[in-house]
C-alpha cells in the first residue's frame, strides 16, 4: 500500500486540495521532523506532548524512562494520534484575514504496544540516535544493560495518516490587491549553527564530519 485510504478519520475536509495521502509526502515530513507532538486522552483531560521519535517502515517508536506517563498509556494498546510540523513560510496578506504560513505537516494514527526484546530495543536506540546524526551511533558508548532497562520504548503502528501542505503566495481578496500594502512571503528555515566543543572534551578530539556539516 502506498498511499493511506481516505476515510473519516484522515480526510482532509478543511482546503481538501492541501491534503495528500501517500506514504512517500507523509514519511519525508515524519522524517524530516524534529520533534513530535503526541495527542492522548487520559480520563477525559486531552494532552499534547512534544517528543522525540523515528520511523521504521510503517512503525514510528518513542521512548522515554519508564515511570513516563504518555508512554505507560501508549504501551497499554491505546490509541494516540502523532503530528509532525514543518514551517517553510510566514504569509503576509494585504488583508489580517488571509496571513497564513507556509507548511507541511503529517498526522498520523495507530495504536501502541511495548517493545521488551532486547535486540529490538537496541535497533531502535540506533534508529533514534541515527535519527538525530547520521554516524552518531557509531561513535557514541551504547547505552549500557541499566540505561537499556530503565527506559521504555514503544511502538505505534501507523493505520492511518494524513499530510496537509501549504505553499506560494497570499491568497488575497481581489478587491485588495489595489491596496498600497506589502505582501510577500518570509521564507522559514531551521539553522544548524556551528557546534560548540564541550568545556571537559579532550584536546585531541576533533569535531566529526557529520557535526561539522550537519544539515536535515
Ligand atoms: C503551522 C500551521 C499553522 C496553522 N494555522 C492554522 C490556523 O491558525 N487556523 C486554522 O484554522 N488552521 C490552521 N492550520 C491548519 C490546521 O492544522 C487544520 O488543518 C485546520 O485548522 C482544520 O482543522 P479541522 O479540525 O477542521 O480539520 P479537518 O480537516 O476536519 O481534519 C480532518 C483530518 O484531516 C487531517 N488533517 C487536518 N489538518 C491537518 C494538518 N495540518 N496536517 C495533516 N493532516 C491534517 C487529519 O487526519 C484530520 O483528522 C495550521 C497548520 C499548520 C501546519
Amino acid at each position: 500500500m502506498s498511499e493511506f485510504p481516505q476515510t473519516e478519520l484522515n480526510k482532509v475536509k478543511r482546503l481538501p486540495k492541501r491534503g495528500q495521502y501517500d506514504k512517500k509526502t507523509i514519511y519525508e515530513i515524519v522524517d524530516e521532523a524534529l520533534i513530535c507532538h503526541v495527542g492522548f486522552v487520559l480520563e477525559d483531560q486531552p494532552f499534547v506532548m512534544p517528543t522525540i521519535h523515528v520511523r521504521i517502515d510503517d512503525t514510528i517508536y518513542l521512548h522515554g524512562a519508564v515511570a513516563n506517563r504518555m508512554l505507560t498509556h501508549i504501551k497499554a494498546g491505546n490509541s494516540v494520534c502523532l503530528t509532525m510540523t514543518l514551517i517553510d513560510g510566514i504569509v503576509f496578506a494585504r488583508s489580517v484575514f488571509h496571513h497564513s504560513m507556509n507548511y507541511r505537516s503529517a498526522v498520523l494514527f495507530g495504536k501502541g504496544r511495548v517493545i521488551d526484546n532486547y535486540d529490538e530495543k537496541w535497533d531502535v536506540f540506533k534508529a533514534l540516535t541515527e535519527h538525530i546524526a547520521k554516524g552518531r551511533w557509531e561513535d557514541a558508548r551504547k547505552p549500557n544493560k541499566h540505561e537499556t532497562n530503565i527506559t521504555t520504548i514503544v511502538a505505534i503502528d501507523v493505520e492511518s495518516a494524513s499530510a496537509k501542505v501549504r505553499t506560494g503566495p497570499a491568497n488575497d481578496d481581489e478587491e485588495d490587491y489595489t491596496l498600497p500594502i506589502w505582501a510577500g512571503v518570509m521564507p522559514v528555515q531551521l539553522q544548524f549553527n556551528e557546534s560548540i566543543d564541550d568545556e571537559r572534551l579532550a584536546r585531541e578530539i576533533h569535531t566529526p564530519e557529520y557535526i561539522k556539516n550537519y544539515k536535515r
